[in-house]
């Protein structure tokens, strides 16, 4: 079957960037990739700022026409009522939110969200019309443990129990030692887990679904290796934490087949 699998280029701020200096990295962002003719239908851009920061962005990319999607990093698994600190993914929807994270390593383990609140986000997320991005990945006791794919491939099966066979949904693998840590995955490695990740999709939502899912890869990833990992079939794109943080180095990544000819 032949798919046409947009690539996705999403860049985690984590809690970086106020809403005034989101305004201006935006701007620099969206006015780099102008100037540089990317091409925003071939390869698509997202934001994931903090929370306090959407309306503003989203102001923005309304007012100039901008092409970059906005992400959010978390959701809370209900819709709305006494939770206190909680944000409704009715909320983000209203806010032209069109992507959330569920289920970063840093929330599963900061935040102790296990297996069982991941779906319940999923869920909650597909309810609000947001396309949940699924982070799954293995720390490095669990590649030693248990090989590369086997806790990414259950963390995703796990991650889908609540949610139809036709839920839109992206997944990240994110080997949990890649992150942060300048020691990203071999495109090998990412393209192995990868295949698995797209394997289960298979299994639990029909081959079509799974042929249409983008599975990004993220953990390390810089415009210097960007394009060996889009080089594998199975890795439709990354997620990408520190170097999105700097507007030319994310620019770079997003541009990734305007310099390396992929
Ligand atoms: C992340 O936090 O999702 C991430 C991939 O971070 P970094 O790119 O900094 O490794």
């Amino acid at each position: 079957m032949v798919t046409t699998r947009t690539p996705l280029i999403a860049g985690n701020w984590k809690m970086n960037l106020d809403h005034l200096q989101a305004i201006a990295f935006v701007q620099k962002l969206a006015w780099s990739l102008k100037d540089a003719k990317h091409d925003f239908e071939s390869v698509e851009a997202a934001v994931f700022p903090p929370f306090t920061d959407l309306r503003s962005v989203q102001t923005l990319l309304d007012a100039d026409k901008l092409v970059l999607a906005l992400g959010a990093q978390d959701l809370s698994a209900q819709d709305s009522g006494a939770y206190t600190g909680e944000i409704s993914g009715r909320f983000l929807s209203k806010l032209d939110v069109r992507y959330v994270l569920v289920g970063h390593s840093e929330r599963r383990t900061l935040h102790a969200e296990d297996d069982g609140v991941v779906a319940t986000k999923v869920a909650a997320a597909h309810r609000s019309g947001l396309v949940p991005v699924i982070c799954v990945g293995e720390t490095a006791a669990d590649l030693e443990q248990h090989g590369p794919s086997a806790v990414p491939v259950a963390q995703l099966r796990a991650a889908l129990a609540e949610v139809p066979a036709s839920a839109e949904i992206v997944v990240a693998y994110e080997p949990v030692w890649a992150i942060g840590s300048g020691q990203a995955a071999t495109a090998e490695q990412a393209g192995q887990v990868c295949s698995a990740l797209r394997t289960a999709l298979a299994d639990v939502a029909g081959s079509d679904a799974a042929a249409a899912t983008r599975i990004l890869y993220g953990g390390s990833v810089k415009s210097s290796n960007i394009a060996s990992f889009m080089r594998e079939p199975d890795v439709d794109g990354a997620l990408v934490g520190g170097a999105s943080l700097d507007v030319d180095e994310f620019a770079s990544i997003v541009r990734f087949q305007a310099h390396v000819g992929v």
